[in-house]
């Protein structure tokens, strides 16, 4: 059974590469609705393929002058392998090619978190928004999803959440409470709360003054990286031609229609380019899909040179620390920043290394300046 966030990723690009999709080919994604349409295929694969293609044999494939697949995915992140799975799962014939390496850009610079959405839930209990609430519960969903189907590449991060102030400690625990409950089934362990010494006790680099205790609660942690070349190389196995290293350089277009309404240009394959050797070819589809994250205008201006754009980019920090900034396996969320963003400061890949007192004692006072910053 193909996991949920598959069919999500794939509606999530068709929405994302509309202007050339049409909703012909969105409908094509829905398959409780339109069962008949993603069965289309006679060739759905029964199995993995023994031996993976290398990728001289999966530039063969896609150089076939007489191929027309269904579905060419442009973008080798999370959604575009995401969607090719999907797609080649559901017996269409599927392309996928992505310029650089499989998750070189946003899906291997994630903060690694599968969160249901602590703070949405917030906002859906205080707003009375079923919207945001129906989010957490997918997103709750989607966790439990992927810790059943690739264990190796996620596991259950518990976080401390260190409080400051007497209030909220029935406050934030009733919250956290309430996260542990909506996650019904999906529940990775209860929640629970820590005294002032015992939170100083598993978290030692705290700033201490006026800490009032914390609440530990469970969120997923996973190699976005690896997830991602996972999904890419599954899809191989079940049979799609998968390669990196290829960029589309412009989109292949042809009349189409007949009948009284006026034909009209549709997106018809891609141009693309092997960026190690140069050589350039086309390949044919009948369905485009730009997966292509933060470059998605860039693809669609392919289509229209005058297209708005629809991506406004916004920076996300990540510092990398060494490991003795925090415990081994135990994160931790400030909800309290001056300016109101909320951090995380998260155990990631942790290796074995000793560590002299100076720098143990460096680590804990510049944690705890950031600290009190944070509870001002
Ligand atoms: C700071 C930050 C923190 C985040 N933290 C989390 C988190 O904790 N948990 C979580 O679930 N999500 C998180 N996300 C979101 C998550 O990382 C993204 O939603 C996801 O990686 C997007 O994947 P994508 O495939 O859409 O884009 P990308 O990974 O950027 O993939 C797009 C691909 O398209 C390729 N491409 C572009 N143009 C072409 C072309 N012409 N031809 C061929 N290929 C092309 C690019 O090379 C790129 O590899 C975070 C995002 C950010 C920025």
């Amino acid at each position: 059974m193909l996991p949920g966030i598959l069919r999500k990723a794939a509606l999530t690009a068709a929405a994302a590469g509309g202007t050339f999709l049409g909703a012909t080919s969105l409908k094509l994604y829905d398959l409780k609705k339109h069962a008949s349409i993603a069965s289309c295929s006679q060739n759905k694969p029964e199995e993995y393929l023994d031996v993976l293609p290398t990728r001289e044999e999966q530039l063969k494939s896609l150089q076939q002058e007489d191929v027309e697949y269904d579905v060419l995915v442009i973008g080798g992140g999370a959604t575009g392998t995401g969607v090719a799975l999907d797609a080649v799962t559901r017996g269409l014939k599927t392309a996928l090619v992505e310029r650089e390496d499989f998750a070189g850009q946003t899906s291997s610079k994630s903060t690694k978190l599968i969160h249901g959405g602590v703070r949405y839930l917030q906002a859906a209990i205080l707003g009375v928004d079923i919207e945001q609430y129906n989010m957490v519960k997918e997103a709750l969903r989607e966790r439990s999803n992927f810790l059943s189907i690739a264990p190796h590449l996620t596991k259950a991060l518990p976080i401390l959440l260190p409080l400051y102030d007497w209030w909220k400690i029935p406050y934030m625990w009733i919250g956290i409470k309430m996260y542990d409950l909506v996650s019904g089934d999906t529940i990775l362990r209860n929640s629970y709360y820590l005294n002032t010494e015992r939170s100083l006790d598993v978290f030692p680099q705290l700033n201490e003054t006026d800490l009032k205790g914390g609440i530990v609660y469970f969120d997923g942690q996973q190699n976005d990286a690896r997830m991602c070349v996972a999904l890419a190389l599954t899809a191989a196995r079940m049979g799609a031609n998968v390669a990196n290293y290829v960029e589309v350089t412009s989109l292949v277009k042809e009349m189409e229609g007949t009948g009284p309404a006026p034909p009209k240009e549709v997106v018809k394959g891609a141009v693309v380019k092997d960026t190690l050797t140069g050589k350039e070819w086309t390949i044919r589809a009948k369905c485009v899909i730009n997966a292509t994250g933060p470059f998605t205008d860039a693809v669609r201006r392919m289509d229209d040179s005058t297209v708005r754009g629809i991506c406004q980019p916004s920076a996300g920090v990540h510092i990398t620390l060494p490991g003795y900034f925090t415990p081994k396996k135990l994160g931790l969320l400030n909800a309290e920043t001056s300016d109101g963003r909320v951090v995380f400061v998260l155990p990631e890949q942790r290796t074995r290394s000793a560590r002299s007192p100076p720098v143990l004692f460096q680590a804990k006072r510049t944690l705890n300046s950031f600290l009190t910053n944070a509870a001002s």
